[in-house]
């Protein structure tokens, strides 16, 4: 288990206990902490909010009435969405990033439930209500914006290119003719990829980690998604990945919420805005040591 303690105070937190951990076990971060019910993890970085009214937010209602949050997120991401299979424990910046949330809301952890739903259904799942938001590298776009809102952007990132690590070949987008590429279906790599450059061929699955399963056995050429998620896959397994080439769109990540909750939304960026501090964290904690470098964007 590795523990890291933050020093020093974290500004406009009444934080009596800052440590935290990147542990996958399920055990308390914090053994002299005194924060309340749901501290495990990232949680001693913040206060579980007490008495939060979020009039005019029907989202709000409904967690309230249910006595508990639905969220939805991925769960084979390292570094940002990712569920270990054994223990059930999950982590990640964008977990951090849901959980932040949650606390701002008045729910601890053990008031959230997590719902692992795949790129493509992530609209569809927010316009059904089975989730309150959604939290899981899901970039802001004008067509997603038809069906949904954003709070954020939170994070930035780009597409990119990741690559068998003895490949030589695939230097950047423009090198892929007669390649097969493999991205998630729904994504906005795998539409720009088809849209802006010329594969050989493309090939869709549910989740990045399939598409990783074949890149491993030599059945694609090159996946094509964001950095940071490619920069996960890389850090769990250096020797046989390796990204290649330079980032050639621009990524910004948002928080999945149903279309009109201004409430919501501006309550989600006020917490952005006023907790650099805890984004700082957050990121150190999760991406920084996949060697992923970025700092907090201002919220639209
Ligand atoms: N950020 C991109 C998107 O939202 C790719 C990552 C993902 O599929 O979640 O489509």
């Amino acid at each position: 288990m590795r523990t890291t303690r933050i020093a020093g105070a974290i500004a406009g937190l009444a934080v009596a206990a800052l440590a935290l951990t990147a542990c996958n076990s399920g055990s308390p971060a914090d053994p002299g902490g005194d924060a309340g019910a749901g501290e495990e993890e990232t949680g001693a970085l913040w206060e579980v909010a007490t008495d939060v009214a979020l009039e005019g937010s029907p989202t709000f209602d409904n967690m309230t009435e249910r006595g508990k949050v639905i969220i939805g997120v991925k769960n084979d991401q390292p570094g940002l969405g990712y569920e270990d299979a054994a223990t059930g424990e999950r982590s990640g910046f964008d977990i951090g990033i849901a959980q932040w949330i949650a606390a701002s809301l008045g729910f601890g952890e053990d008031q959230i439930e997590y719902q692992t739903i795949p790129s493509a259904n992530r609209e569809q799942a927010i316009v059904n209500g089975d989730i309150d938001y959604y939290v899981g590298t899901y970039s802001i776009t004008d067509k997603r914006k038809e069906q949904i809102d954003f709070a954020g952007p939170y994070f930035i990132t780009g597409q990119g290119l990741l690559v068998a690590a003895d490949n030589t070949d695939i230097n950047g987008p423009d090198d892929l003719a007669g390649k097969i590429v493999c991205s998630v279906t729904g994504s906005t790599p795998l539409q720009r990829i088809r849209d802006e450059f010329s594969p050989g061929d493309t090939v869709e699955y549910d989740t990045y980690s399939q598409c990783v399963e074949q890149l491993k056995a030599g059945s694609v050429d090159a996946i094509t998604t964001d950095e940071a998620i490619l920069a996960g896959y890389v850090a769990q397994d250096p020797d046989a990945l390796k990204i290649a080439g330079e980032p050639f769109s621009e990524e910004r990540y948002g928080v999945g919420l149903a279309k009109g909750d201004t409430v919501l939304q501006q309550h989600i960026n006020d917490l952005f805005t006023n907790g650099g501090d805890v984004w700082q964290a957050l990121f150190d904690l999760n991406l920084a040591p996949a060697g992923i470098q970025g700092t907090q964007p201002a919220v639209d």
